[in-house]
């Protein structure tokens, strides 16, 4: 048993002010129950971070913050979004708990899969448990076409990421330290932990409906969202404008040959074949450069987000000195 465990639950909040009730509700319960159990320590807490919200979610937070000691929250200077808002919240949590939880405050990741995801991390001693949505029966048939295929390109783009894995997950002090060390602007969380690896599991759940208020991802903000997941995490489109560039440059050669052929056969008019050799080839070269050019932005690009290269997760010779 590791009961002095210090829990938090990492909840990002844009204009919820009609469910922020019943998920306090709700979380406060299973909080006590997991107290009570001795699953985690009693200085547990949730965390609201507030995105910015227009209507009065803050005031709400500061306000539940006053009655319920379990209950606290940062706010951001404005909107910065679902992903920022979140790493405002986990880097803030790290500093108090040992492990973290992130999910949703609309609570349509199941809040029972915490006792298993909790289990996991004490029992089995895995640093991330990614919690993973095992239908989407609830969601609509667009919801669901267009978020499958995001993670069938994605794999395709290889950018790995767990499927059917949104932002619930746990995850351990020791892992949110080395995210700390991701220092990349364009956010996209659920590529980076894989990136960083340690022992790590999965617990299913069903997802709900919202049971209040409406998305806050429109169609728009989930493409600029998965853009960013592709941009952010795989150069794969800049060699694809390489390859096509390739491919240009071999029928452009082909069509030299072909145009010639013509031109000793005698079939032209004046001036066809110097046209049409010249068109091809030299859209064939720019294009080869772009990708060229593209090859080295490509590396560029990577350089500066300056990942780390390694994460050492043990070293014997430490407590040998
Ligand atoms: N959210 C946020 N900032 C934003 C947009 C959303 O903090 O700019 C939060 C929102 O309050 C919610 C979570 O991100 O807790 C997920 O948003 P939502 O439930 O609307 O997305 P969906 O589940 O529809 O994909
Ligand atoms: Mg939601």
């Amino acid at each position: 048993m590791r009961e002095e465990n210090i829990l938090y639950v990492v909840v990002p909040c844009y204009n919820e002010e009609e469910v922020l009730e019943e998920t306090t509700k709700q979380l406060k319960n299973k909080m006590e129950k997991l107290i009570k159990d001795e699953k985690i320590s009693k200085k547990s807490k949730v965390l609201y971070v507030n995105d910015g919200s227009k209507d009065r979610t803050w005031e709400i937070i500061k306000d539940i913050n006053k009655k319920e000691k379990l209950f606290t929250g940062i706010t951001l200077s404005r909107n910065r979004g679902h992903q920022n808002a979140l790493l405002a919240g986990l880097m803030t949590a790290k500093e108090y708990a040992d492990v973290v939880i992130s999910m949703d405050a609309d609570l349509q990741d199941d809040i029972n899969a915490i006792d298993e995801m909790i289990e996991k991390y004490t029992n089995e001693k895995c640093e991330i448990v990614y919690g993973v949505r095992n239908s989407r029966k609830k969601d609509t048939w667009f919801k669901k076409f267009t978020a499958q295929g995001f993670y069938k390109f994605m794999k395709f783009m290889g950018v790995d990421i767990v499927y059917n894995h949104a932002d619930y997950r746990l995850t351990s002090k020791k892992v949110l330290e080395q995210l700390e060390n991701y220092e990349e602007v364009n956010l996209f969380l659920r590529g980076l932990f894989p990136l960083i690896g340690y022992k790590s599991d999965i617990v299913y759940y069903e997802r709900k409906e919202r049971f209040a208020g409406e998305s806050k991802y429109p169609l728009k903000k989930m493409l600029y969202f998965a853009w960013d997941g592709i941009t952010s995490f795989s150069i794969k489109p800049i060699k694809f404008v390489m390859s096509i560039g390739l491919l240009i440059f071999l029928i452009s050669i082909a069509i030299l040959i072909y145009c010639i052929i013509v031109k000793i056969i005698g079939k032209t008019v004046e001036g066809w074949t110097f046209i049409v050799c010249s068109i091809w080839l030299v859209s064939g070269i720019q294009m080869f450069s772009i990708g060229l050019i593209g090859e080295y932005i490509g590396k560029v690009y990577n350089e500066v987000k300056h990942r780390p290269r390694y994460i050492i997760s043990e070293n014997l010779n430490e407590n040998e000195e």
